[in-house]
């Protein structure tokens, strides 16, 4: 690891003044730390921004709540009125790692992970995302990869809270030049879909400072399918939100995770399925749609029937 300076942000102006443009802002630490120690990130210094005041609340209201980015994946599981009110992002925090992981790890620092691409983690793999010609996933190892991209990068983004937050239409506040910066979940990550270096849209600086949620949807599902049962990423994950009044829905929202780099979402499928009753063969045909143009790779192929059957049961979990 290379030598760093290390300090105490106690306002977000500061914490932009320090991490300058060539800092890294330090919250839960879980993915920076191992991101320093293999030497994929560099950084002169590291803005701890755990005291930073206001950001660590959960705030209800009755058209938007909002939660700060310092919130622990851990208190996001353990509410007990966001289990009520927004059972998809529930069910997407409980599967986050492990206990122990989901108790210092934060929700700004969850929407900016970096890739897990092997190549990109093995310290003297020089890939396309870390400035090289080349994206050895391509045809090497490509198993956890994905099925949608706007570049030579399959890596896919794998947050569990970007798939929820996009069923829920969130929207998050960003600190960027001394602004208050409005980004909804698919422009926080749309330059990942672009540009094979970037993991989101944030640039160098970027602070994320919370997250808001309209309540406009009163239902809300999310499920995962991971090799491991715990303390491992999903292979896919799939949130749905939506209202629902005799079996028909409104104003559907679907996402997909770890499929693109992007949390993938298709607006002809939530325009199809506005105004059905949910049943079976509605839900196949919204998979149909979300998955259409999917392009697997040679050990990734198992993903497209895995995603339309996630799809499919978690929107047939809307029913209650
Ligand atoms: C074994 C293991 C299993 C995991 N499984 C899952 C899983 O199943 N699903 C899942 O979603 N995640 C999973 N994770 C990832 C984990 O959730 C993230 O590593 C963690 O949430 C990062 O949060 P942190 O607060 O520790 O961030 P840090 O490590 O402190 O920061 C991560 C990155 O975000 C930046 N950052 C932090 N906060 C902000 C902010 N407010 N604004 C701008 N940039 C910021 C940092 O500079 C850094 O680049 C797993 C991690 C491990 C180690
Ligand atoms: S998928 Fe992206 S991160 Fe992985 S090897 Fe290819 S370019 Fe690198």
């Amino acid at each position: 690891m290379k030598a760093f300076e290390y300090a105490t942000a106690l306002s977000t102006d500061s914490a932009r003044q320090l991490v300058a443009d060539h800092g890294a802002y330090l919250a839960g630490g879980n993915d920076l730390l191992g991101l320093l120690k293999e030497y994929l990130v560099s950084a002169n210094i590291l803005v701890n921004i755990k005291s930073l005041p206001g950001l660590n609340q959960i705030e209800s209201g009755s058209k938007n709540w909002t939660i700060g980015a310092l919130v622990t994946v851990g208190q996001i599981e353990g509410h007990a009125e966001i289990k009520k009110t927004f059972p998809g992002l529930h069910e997407a925090a409980s599967e986050v790692a492990s206990q122990q992981i989901r108790n210092v790890a934060t929700v700004g620092g969850n929407l900016s992970q970096h890739s897990r691409c092997w190549y990109y983690r093995h310290r003297d793999t020089v890939c396309l995302k870390k400035g090289g010609d080349l994206c050895y996933a391509r045809n090497g190892e490509n198993r956890y990869h994905s099925l949608f991209t706007g570049n030579d990068c399959i890596s896919p983004v794998v947050s569990n809270l970007a798939t929820a937050f996009t069923a829920l239409d969130a929207t998050a506040i960003v600190l960027r030049d001394g602004k208050e910066t409005r980004m909804g979940l698919a422009e926080l990550y749309q330059k990942a879909w672009e540009n094979p270096t970037a993991h989101n849209s944030l640039n160098p600086g970027d602070l994320i400072l919370k997250i808001e949620i309209p309540t406009a949807r009163r239902r809300s599902a999310y499920l995962q399918a991971s090799d491991k049962h715990a303390f491992d990423w999903a292979l896919v994950n799939c949130a749905a939100a939506a209202n629902v009044v005799d079996g028909k829905l409104s104003q559907p929202r679907v996402a997909l995770g770890c499929i693109s780099p992007v949390p993938h979402q298709v607006q002809a499928a939530n325009d199809f399925l506005d105004g059905k009753i949910l049943d079976d063969a509605t839900a196949s045909q919204a998979a149909d749609l979300i998955l259409k143009g999917a392009q697997p790779h040679e050990h990734n192929g198992y993903k497209v029937p895995l995603a339309h059957a996630l799809i499919r049961r978690t929107l047939l979990k809307l029913k209650g």
